[in-house]
Order: C-alpha cells, then sequence, then structure tokens
C-alpha cells in the first residue's frame, strides 16, 4: 500500500476513533446528568453521589464470577422489588427510607441477598445523608475498580463478594466527618439500608433493611455534628 494511502486510511480510522470517543464521552456525560447527588443537606460539607435510575447498562456483569448464582427471575422471587431493584438492578433508595439508617445496637450487617458479612456496627456512624454510612467494611464487600481521580469525586461501586449485589458507593471524604470512624479511615461507605439485613449480637430478630424507619422516631445531629465535649475541671 502507497504510504500516503496507508497515512491517509490511518488518519481517517483515527478520526473515526475520535468520533467514537466523543460520542461515547457525550453519552457518560448525560449518563452523569442522571445521577442523584446523595448530598448532605444544610452542611455542603461533601458529597455522596449515586444513581436514581439502575446502573445495570453502565456495571460490569453482577453474575460472572461470583459464588452465589442464581438467575434473574430467581432473583426476583428471591428479593422483594426494592432489594431487587438495589442489589441487581444497582438502583438506590430515597434517603431516610431504611429502617436500618437508625440502627445503633452492636451486630453484623449481612447481604439481603446471600447473608454475606459486610460491614460491623462499630464501623457505622450518622453521616447525614439518611443513607447507613460505615468507614470501613469486612472482606466480604467487593469495591469496583475504576481509576482514583473518579474514584475520589464520584465514589466506588461497592458489592457483596459473593453475590455480586449492589450495596451502595465508597467515597473518599471521611476526614469531612470529624469525631466519626470515617475521619480515621478517610473512607465513607454510603449504603442503601435496603440491601442489608442487620444481625444484633444479643441474638434477638433480625432487621431487615427494606423496612421503613419507625414513625415519629426522633433524629439528633449527626455524629459529626455533635457539640464537642466540655471537660470541666472540679475546683478544691
Ligand atoms: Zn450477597
Amino acid at each position: 500500500m502507497p504510504r500516503d494511502v496507508f497515512i491517509l486510511r490511518k488518519n481517517h480510522f483515527m478520526q473515526k476513533e475520535e468520533v467514537a470517543e466523543v460520542t461515547h464521552n457525550n453519552k457518560k456525560t448525560e449518563e452523569k446528568k442522571q445521577l442523584s447527588r446523595r448530598s448532605l443537606l444544610g452542611g455542603g460539607l461533601m458529597i455522596c453521589m449515586t444513581t436514581v435510575v439502575p446502573k445495570k447498562a453502565l456495571a460490569k456483569s453482577r453474575t460472572d464470577g461470583y459464588i452465589v448464582q442464581h438467575t434473574e427471575r430467581e432473583w426476583s422471587y428471591i428479593l422483594s422489588g426494592s432489594q431487587y431493584n438495589i442489589l441487581r438492578e444497582g438502583g438506590t433508595e430515597r434517603p431516610n427510607s431504611s429502617i436500618l439508617e437508625g440502627e445503633d445496637r452492636s451486630g453484623i450487617f449481612t447481604c439481603a441477598g446471600c447473608q454475606n458479612s459486610l460491614f460491623e456496627s462499630d464501623a457505622k456512624f450518622h453521616s447525614g445523608t439518611g443513607w447507613p454510612s460505615f468507614a470501613t467494611c469486612l472482606l466480604g464487600v467487593e469495591t469496583d475498580n475504576v481509576n482514583p481521580l473518579q474514584a475520589g469525586l464520584l465514589g466506588k461501586e461497592c458489592r457483596c463478594k459473593q453475590c455480586g449485589g449492589h450495596l451502595g458507593d465508597v467515597f473518599f471524604d471521611g476526614k469531612l466527618f470529624v469525631n466519626t470512624p470515617a475521619f480515621r479511615s478517610g473512607r465513607r461507605y454510603c449504603i442503601d439500608g435496603a440491601a442489608l439485613v442487620f444481625k444484633p449480637s444479643d441474638k434477638s430478630e433480625d432487621i431487615v433493611g427494606d423496612a421503613a424507619p419507625e414513625i415519629g422516631k426522633k433524629r439528633g445531629l449527626s455524629d459529626f455534628l455533635q457539640p464537642p465535649t466540655i471537660k470541666t475541671t472540679e475546683r478544691a
């Protein structure tokens, strides 16, 4: 092939690649516009970002390579509607819609799809976002591998390592939450309560996270907004 023709074809190919890249980027921008920010109202201190629309089109397979396997039809029978939407379709619950956001007892938070242990109560804190938040996770949590910049700004998807179920996202803004375990870890796992089942240490009844919060339960300030403890010294 003459060199000129080769260069022409190569340039033509590159232009097509560039057009494809631009189209892809535009598509991604449109998809990002559909994302809903899990922001801290009033505080303006941090952003927790996730989708209110299924991430199915964006996400890698939630089936390939995972130990627990079911067909989507089977999952739809095993899980409730909201559990299926989150775990299998990558959806997001409304803030303050899960009973587990206010759960403060000692215990383990497990996967609603396969009972895999995911988070400990010691790592839980009240972020003010309306979603159950944790500073650290157990080995049962898988974090999607994305580039560090994207992870820093937009968060990384968290999944159950056994069944591939979508749990929420992890953000690297833990330092914003002083007086919480997230300040020490530097991380904030922003999790959909409906993806979890809480197993109390006292062996009392499991709490399924797709249940609504108790009506009338008073909400206090988030942990990191609590006033500092004032130490008083006794006078002799
Ligand atoms: Zn699972």
